[in-house]
Formats: C-alpha cells, structure tokens, sequence
C-alpha cells in the first residue's frame, strides 16, 4: 500500500530566489536579519541585504562570463555572505555547490573536478588547500577567489592573495555596483520545465559508490520550504510563535540541511539567525543565553552533549520552545534527559528524516502532537512513501514490519550529476527514490527509522562513504584488500576498515596503527578509522565481487559483544 501524506498542499510555481525575496525590486525588511553571533553590532545583513549582495553577485558572474548551467563551488564554513553567494550564483542562472569545509586538497579537487567548477571560491584560511586542490584540478588563478572567515568582513578588507597558481582576487571583485545590483532582474521562471532547472549541487554517495552531485531544482527547494513551514504552521500558537522566533546556526551550511533550514526556510519566514563560522559547543550554549534563542535545530551528538555536559546546566536556556534533531538516529532516552533541562515539560524533542537526494526533509514530527519515543514523525505533505522488502519494490511489508523506505515526492532530486548509472539504480522509472534506510510504520503513519540497508557511514551527522576509503586504503602498500563499514563506539557512529594484509607478518597492531595514521593524512576528520583497523584472512564478496557488508557488521557486533 502507498502511504500518502494526510497533507497535500499547493506548490507555488515560482524560482527559489522569487520565493524568498518575492521580486528584484519588492519592499524587502532592513532590520538585521543574518547575524554575526561573535559581533552583532558590527555584522549583520538584513533581507533586503541578502537579496541585494546576491543580486550584485549575479550581476557581476554574468559580467565575468558566467554561462547558464556553469558551476561555482564555495569551500567555505558559514559567514553572513554565505547565503548571498548562493542566491546569486542561482540568480545568474548558474549551480551552487558547497564543500564541507574540513576537506583535505584531495577531497575538494575531487568534488572541483567531479561538478566542473568555473570557479573556486575558497575561505582565507583554507587557501593552502583551496590552491593545492585548483592546482590538481587544473584551475587557473582567475577561477579562484578569497572569501571571508567566520565573521564578514565587507568590502573594506580586499584580500588578494599571491600564490604560486598566480595573484588571487577577492571575491568581491566579482560583485557588481549597487546600483546594477539593484537592476539587475533574474529570470521569471514560471513552466515546469524552467522549475525543473538544476540550481545546485549537494553532495553525497546516496546508497552506494562515492560522493555525487545530487541535483536540486527550484521546484525541489520551494517544495520542501512548502512542506517544512506548512508543518510548523500546524502549531497551535505558530503566528504569535513565529514574530519571536530566533535561530542559531552553527550547522554547516554546504550541507543539505543547513542550507535549507537557515539560507532558506528562515528568510522566507523573515526569522533572524544568529550564524556562528561551525559548532563550538559553550559557544553554542552562551549565544542561545546572550540572544534569547527560541529554535535549536540540531544533530545527535549536539543532543546528546547538551544532555549530559555539565556546562548545560550552567546556561539560561530558558528562550528556547522548540527542539529538533535530524541527520542521523537519536535514541529517545537522549531526547528526554534534554527536555528535562525545562522542568515545564514546554519543550519537546521531535525528530525529522531526510537525506540529501530529498532536498532536505521528507518527514518530520507536528508541533501539535507530543513526541513520546524514537519516531521521525510523518511523511510531509504532498509525499508518498512505500516499506518495501524486495529489490523490485513489489512486496511491501505489512504495517509495523521494517523494510526498505521508498520515496515519492516533489522535493525529490532530479537525479545525479553526469551519473546517469546511479541514478538509474536509485530513481525507478515510475519515481520512487530507493532511500537506502530501513523502517517501519506503525498505526499513527508514524516513522521509525531503525538501519540502513546502503553503504553509508554518518560521523557525528557527516557522510562518510566507504567505497572512498577503501579505495583509499588499496593504495597502501601492505594492504591486499580492504572493506569498510560503521560500528558504533561509546554510541557513535565510526568507520572501522577489515584489510586482508599483504603477507600475514603485516598484520601486527604497529601495522594496524600505522594503516590508521597513513589514512588519517589523507582524508578530513570525520573520515579517519575510529572504529579500528581489524586484519582479516578474506573480504567476503558475493560472485561478482560485491562486498557483503552485511556480514562484516555481524561479525563486529559479535567481536563488540566479546569485548
Ligand atoms: P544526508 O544526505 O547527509 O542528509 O544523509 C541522509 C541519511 O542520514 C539518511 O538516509 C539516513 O540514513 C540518515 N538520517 C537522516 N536523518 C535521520 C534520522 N532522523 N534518523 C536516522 N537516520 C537519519
């Protein structure tokens, strides 16, 4: 049986930048609306800002050349203009793409190489791996600029940066006057096939292989803000709620849920949000106390710290009325430890399920109904969803038995960027999007997200793809073979690496240590092998080579219970 959504609501037809900003000339609010958590006073940007900046910037790309379709890839944590580029490079008519910004050179100059950036516009303070990737993706300095750390700095401070790629510009120099910034007009885009236009690239490696430009339209990122403010809507006390409502964003905004939370649903509603460069948590918790914040939207291991560090406890929390989690699972008990923080039982922990391929969210919990276990709520309006328990999608479990979730809906992805392959083998032809995560539904319509049947590895809320390391991990010269998979430590999600050595003296704990450090030079953090290196006399591989992983993750939960 398809499960639909109990909502279905109207979908403007309208471009990402006319939703948020309604027009290029519109009487737009000036009050501070992206503010620097660090220095409030001094940085800020209000919408009307964010629409201008953006429409400088698009002014200026078209003016350097930008072409329809081209990519611009900012490799950058948050700052006040971080929004601003990515409506402008959509404004242009050109694709966002973001990068995590603990990359190493390795792993931008692949995601530069893979979207076929234009142009690079890389954080002052990660130029050394914003050169050495352009550099390895045969980028010239004209296609690489200096963007602002943490806090803006506007356009007083013009870094140019000498390299040995060549003088470097700062990025402002791609930002036309103000006033042909307050000219220029995008493009009113009203038919399907003009919404259907591709406007970034987020990405993840979906249910297998490495990461790949997932591509959001403009009807994609309306839809899901639609479906995401229909459901806060549904708060008994939203209108008086919603004047008030503050937000902090500390999660990264390359990523597909910060994206659309903050540089989008938040401006549509004209919510101020207080932006911090990444997380730092006594920081997190002194801005939610210094500015009253109302709304945290968080990850597990957020949840978690704020449940058990003492520190918590030492804070005024009381602003806050609304708690969410996403991006990875969340056991209850963590949840309730945290509403305890507000003895008045006010505030309760809901979660929301999403990936990457779906926009942002696909279903989330009503604020009008009380979260009382590990559910991800209900499927959002307008979206359909299948539990399926074979490959073909034609057996569907019985309600409240777990399977395969299968996707259909209007913040759906187009599909992947120049991989016509995979998204074959994730779209169906009628389509339905193969999540990859296994649930069950029980009587209410309510989620519950209990494995995951694909590769994927999530690192404190980051992707981590498998297939990367293990690829990886084949270049080592004592290794023969090598799989990866998650185990969980202490709670947490890791990688941990089963390598086949090249001769049985290799497989010593020294060697075990030195495979982990030689990864560790290679990727970014979250990517490193904290679940450990274990030796193994095979990988197991069905016929046609195909790691079983499935056996691998039994085999550590047998070692985890031996230890
Ligand atoms: P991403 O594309 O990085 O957002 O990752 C999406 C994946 O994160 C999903 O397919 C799930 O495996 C996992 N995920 C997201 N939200 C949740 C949640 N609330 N509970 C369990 N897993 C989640």
């Amino acid at each position: 049986m398809v499960l639909k959504s109990r909502w279905q609501i109207d979908i403007p037809q309208v471009s990402l930048p006319t939703f948020i900003f309604e027009s290029p000339t519109a009487e737009l609010p000036t009050t501070p609306h992206f503010i620097s958590a660090k220095e409030p006073d001094k940085h800020f940007l209000s919408i009307a800002d964010y629409r201008l900046y953006a429409q400088r910037f698009a002014s200026g790309l078209l003016r350097s050349g930008l072409q329809q379709g081209d990519r611009v890839l900012l490799f950058s944590g948050n700052t006040l203009f971080f929004p601003s580029v990515v409506q402008g490079v959509i404004m242009a008519g050109g694709v966002f793409t973001g990068a995590n910004p603990t990359y190493v050179a390795r792993e931008l100059a692949y995601q530069l190489k893979d979207s076929g950036a234009r142009y690079l516009i890389c954080a002052e303070g990660s130029l050394d791996t914003g050169i050495a990737a352009a550099k390895e993706a045969g980028l010239t300095a004209d296609q690489v600029f200096v963007f602002d750390d943490g806090v803006a700095t506007f356009e007083g401070r013009k870094v140019e940066k000498k390299s040995d790629l060549g003088t470097l510009r700062h990025w402002t120099a791609l930002l036309d006057t103000e006033e042909n910034g307050r000219r220029y007009a995008w493009p009113d885009l009203r038919t399907e096939e003009e919404l259907d236009q591709v406007i970034a690239l987020n990405y993840s490696s979906g249910t297998t292989g490495v990461a790949k430009g997932v591509m959001i339209t403009h009807k994609n990122y309306v839809s899901n803000c639609m479906q995401q403010i229909f459901i806060a809507e549904q708060h008994p006390e939203y209108e008086a709620r919603k004047k008030t409502q503050r937000g902090l964003c500390f999660l990264p905004m390359y990523h597909a849920m910060a994206q659309a939370v903050f540089t989008v649903n938040y401006a549509v509603v004209r919510s101020p949000t207080y932006i911090m460069p990444k997380f730092d948590f006594l920081e997190m918790l002194q801005y939610i106390q210094k500015y009253r914040i109302t709304d945290l939207t968080l990850v597990p291991p957020v949840v978690v710290a704020m449940a058990k560090h003492p520190a918590t406890k030492k804070f005024d929390l009381s602003s806050v009325l609304n708690v969410g989690s996403g991006a990875a699972p969340l056991g209850r008990e963590a949840c309730e430890q945290l509403e305890a923080l507000w003895p008045d039982g006010r505030v309760n922990v809901k979660q929301g399920w999403g990936m990457t391929e779906v926009t942002c969210a696909a279903t989330t919990f009503s604020p009008a109904i009380r979260s009382d276990s590990f559910s991800v709520g209900e499927l959002l309006p307008n979206v359909e969803a299948k539990i399926v328990l074979d490959d073909e999608g034609k057996v569907e479990a019985p309600q409240g038995e777990r399977g395969e979730v299968w996707i259909r809906a209007p913040n759906r992805m187009k599909g992947y960027w120049k991989k016509p392959e995979a998204t074959k083998e994730t779209i169906t032809p009628d389509g339905w999007l193969r999540t990859g995560d296994v649930a069950y539904v029980d009587e209410h319509q309510h989620f519950f997200i209990v494995d995951r049947k694909k590769e994927l590895i999530k690192v404190k809320g980051l992707q981590v793809a498998p297939a990367e390391l293990e690829a990886l991990l084949l270049d080592h010269p004592d290794v023969q073979d090598a799989a990866v998979i998650g185990v969980t430590v202490d709670g947490e999600e890791y990688p941990r690496a089963y390598i086949v050595p090249q001769s049985q003296d290799k497989a010593t704990p020294q060697a075990a240590n030195g495979i982990k450090s030689w990864l560790a030079e290679r990727v970014s953090k979250a990517k490193r092998l904290e679940g450990g290196v274990h030796f193994i006399d095979a990988i197991p591989k069905n016929p046609s080579g195909k790691i079983l992983r499935k056996e691998l993750r039994e085999k550590a939960a047998r070692e985890n219970n031996k230890s």
